[in-house]
């Protein structure tokens, strides 16, 4: 699984609306990719904001720079 596609389950994830598989899925890249961890972290704790912006489609700006932040976060 791709960080891109891991940050857009989110939303999902902390709602407990994602299936069995999903989850299992999710949460082995998390075990294997602290920055996504991390992220996760504080999606929790900033709570409905951060979860209505992310239902909203995501700019493509954001998208790359949210990638380029984890990959550099992964160097
Ligand atoms: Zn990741």
């Amino acid at each position: 699984m791709h960080c891109e596609k891991c940050i857009e389950l989110f939303v999902e994830y902390t709602d407990g609306e994602m299936d069995p598989e999903q989850v299992a899925r999710l949460e082995e890249h998390l075990s294997d990719c602290p920055p996504c961890l991390d992220f996760l972290k504080s999606y929790k704790k900033t709570g409905p904001v951060c979860k209505e912006a992310l239902k909203q489609e995501m700019p493509s700006s954001m998208k790359s720079s949210l990638s380029q932040f984890l990959r550099d976060e992964l160097q």
